[in-house]
């Protein structure tokens, strides 16, 4: 159970991470649709951190280095992929990343709710996986209002100079 909730922690505080990051690049490129809505998508992962918090209360969570975690790669599954980001995506394009890490988030905690030994913590698991089926669905909600941007939304005149 400790194991879960820390490793459930983890995930949410580094998607609201990713979140929040991705909304600074986006202000710095004056990309503001888009960083206003990553900033929404801040705030929601942050309730549920805080939630998971809220469960966590009274359990000593075990302090996991990197690399004891059991997801693969560097990433926890429902953080965006920083470099999939681009400075002139529309919203379109910022709630399909969105969409699809909240889809691994769904994965994550589905596989565990379906395999996990321990009953608790299979419990858990879909209660979690069912607050990302949530957020899954509140970002194809919000994918419906916006058309899929024509080739070439990603062509600049001007683009920015690189620093070095
Ligand atoms: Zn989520």
């Amino acid at each position: 159970m400790a194991e879960l909730l820390a490793h459930a922690h983890a995930m949410e505080a580094e998607a609201v991470e990713r979140y929040a990051e991705l909304a600074e690049q986006m202000e710095v490129h004056n990309n503001r649709e888009v960083a206003e809505l990553f900033r929404r998508m801040a705030e929601v992962e942050a309730r549920h951190v805080a939630r998971v918090r809220d469960r966590a209360a009274g359990i000593a969570l075990p302090r996991l280095a990197p690399w004891q975690f059991v997801w693969r790669g560097a990433e926890a599954p429902e953080a965006i992929d920083a470099t999939d980001a681009h400075y002139l995506m529309t919203p379109w394009h910022a709630l399909r990343l969105a969409l699809v890490a909240e889809q691994r988030g769904f994965r994550f905690y589905a596989d565990l709710a379906a395999t996990a030994v321990d009953a608790e913590v299979r419990a858990l698991a879909a209660e979690l996986a069912d607050e990302e089926q949530e957020h899954v669905g509140l970002m194809r909600q919000w994918l419906a209002r916006y058309r899929k941007p024509e080739a070439g939304w990603n062509d600049d005149p001007d683009p920015p100079v690189a620093p070095d």
